[in-house]
């Protein structure tokens, strides 16, 4: 039997393994690895950052949905894969040999080398780190009654793409909260959302981003655009706007909570195995494989696909994750049974919709432009579907968004 290794039950990893137990299920050995004993809706952090969420509503246990019989569960943090030697070293475990191996191990948190970024700003790539910020506000918020430093009340993003406005969103439904735990009104927690880029949301047209940013600007965050973050210092945001003279000193903006949302990388251990890669990115095969090693898939943040006569990769999302685990399944299915392989990898995007807060979101599906109250149930839909795309009907009914009237 043909030994199937997965590293990562996010989106890409866990998927795979779902659909490997329908396809082949008796006629391969499947072991999974993953840091914890549960699966995390990675598309929900910002919500349980913000405190809007419990992290147990974006969480469910990997075993609910392993079948024991077909697949070994290995909870450990994967060091690295040789892929010459088709073997994989786990910190905790004796090193794993496979036929075939999927790396799915996601994203960090990337800095670009910004000075004082890593000590001085809060990551939101892990169920852990979300809580983090989340109990950091908290703190902040309670401490203003006896201490009413303004700084307190300051919540500062560093990056507005995708992940900074939604987190941006979702700090604005907390703010009554906060105001609960200061002592405030909730329009003096103060959220802004800093950006190097002069228009924000560039996947949308003119009109859509527009649209988007209203909603955001008359929640009452402030958006700071064409500014550059320098550094991160203890407190301070140190920017630099587009046009100022190279010798000018940067702005600087005080906040007692500063996120970091600039983007993503792959994870580290793409680098660390040695395989080709940019920014923890390696270029996949047709068949999505690593380059000259077709035993090793790569599968969703880690993996970078070409859109036809493109010239950038397409956007890392858990929508691209689900899709490329799909194919790998049946990959691997027609190699495990001899069968002619699918043809190359496509990916056919079904939109994307950003929310900003629970009630509002704003996006594109199947060509159409969504606004308003249908962009925020069709936000909850997408997100019941992965759900259900991973959990089954078993964590779709205990996990799943169902508040659609509002
Ligand atoms: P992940 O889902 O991150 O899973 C990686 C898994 O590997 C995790 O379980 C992790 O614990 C495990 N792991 C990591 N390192 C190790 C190790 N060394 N050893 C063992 N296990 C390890 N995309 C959308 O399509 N729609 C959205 O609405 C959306 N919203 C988002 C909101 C936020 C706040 C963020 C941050 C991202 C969002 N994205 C969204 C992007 C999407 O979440 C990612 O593209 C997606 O999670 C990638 O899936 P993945 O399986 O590659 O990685
Ligand atoms: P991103 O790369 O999309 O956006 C990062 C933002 O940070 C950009 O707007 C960039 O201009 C800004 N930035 C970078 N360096 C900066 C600097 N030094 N100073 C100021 N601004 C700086 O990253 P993200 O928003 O974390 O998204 C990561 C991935 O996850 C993307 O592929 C995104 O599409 C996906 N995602 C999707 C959704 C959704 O579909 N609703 C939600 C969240 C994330």
């Amino acid at each position: 039997m043909k030994d199937i290794v997965v590293l990562g039950a996010g989106y890409a990893g866990l998927k795979t393994v779902v659909e490997l137990q329908k396809k082949l299920q008796g006629q391969v050995n499947i072991t999974l690895v993953n840091l914890n004993s549960y699966h995390y809706e990675t598309t929900s952090l910002h919500e349980v950052a913000a405190g809007n969420v419990p992290a147990d509503k974006i969480t469910f246990p990997i075993k609910d949905v392993i079948n024991p019989q077909t697949t070994k569960l290995i909870i450990d943090r994967v060091v690295s894969v040789d892929p010459d030697k088709k073997t994989v070293q786990l910190a905790k475990h004796d090193p794993l040999t496979y036929d075939y191996c999927v790396l799915a191990l996601g994203f960090v948190s990337e800095t670009f080398g910004i000075k004082g970024a890593k000590e001085n700003a809060l990551p939101m790539t892990t169920v852990d780190q979300a809580k983090q910020i989340d109990q950091h506000i908290r703190n902040q918020m309670a401490s203003y009654r006896s201490q009413a430093d303004p700084k307190k009340l300051q919540i500062i993003i560093c990056g507005g793409g995708f992940t900074g406005i939604e987190l941006a969103g979702a700090l604005a439904d907390a703010r009554p909260r906060y105001a609960d735990l200061a002592g405030i009104q909730p329009n003096q927690v103060q959220i802004s959302v800093v950006d190097a880029s002069k228009r924000l949301l560039p996947m949308f047209n003119d009109q859509l981003a527009a649209y988007g940013l209203d909603i955001v600007q008359k929640l009452g965050i402030k958006i700071i655009s064409e500014a550059l973050i320098q550094e991160i210092q203890p407190n301070s945001v140190l920017y630099k706007k587009t046009g100022a003279a190279d010798d000018a000193p940067l702005n600087k903006l005080d906040g007692n909570t500063i996120i970091w949302t600039t983007g993503v990388s792959g994870s580290p251990i793409v680098g660390q195995s040695g395989l080709p890669e940019k920014r923890g990115r390696v270029m996949a095969s047709p068949h999505l494989t690593a380059p000259d090693h077709d035993d090793l898939y790569v599968a969703g943040d880690v993996a970078a696909v070409m859109p036809a006569g493109g010239k950038r990769p397409y956007p890392t999302t858990a929508q691209i994750a689900l899709s490329m685990a799909n194919y790998i399944a049946e990959d691997i299915k027609a190699r495990t049974n001899g069968n002619q392989r699918p043809d190359a990898y496509q990916y056919h995007s079904m939109g994307t919709v950003a929310s900003v807060g629970n009630t509002r979101a704003f996006g594109v599906a199947g060509g159409h432009a969504f606004k308003a109250y249908s962009a925020s149930v069709l936000k909850k839909m997408i997100m019941n579907h992965s759900l259900l795309e991973i959990g089954g009907f078993k964590e779709f009914f205990k996990k799943g968004r169902f508040d659609l009237y509002h």
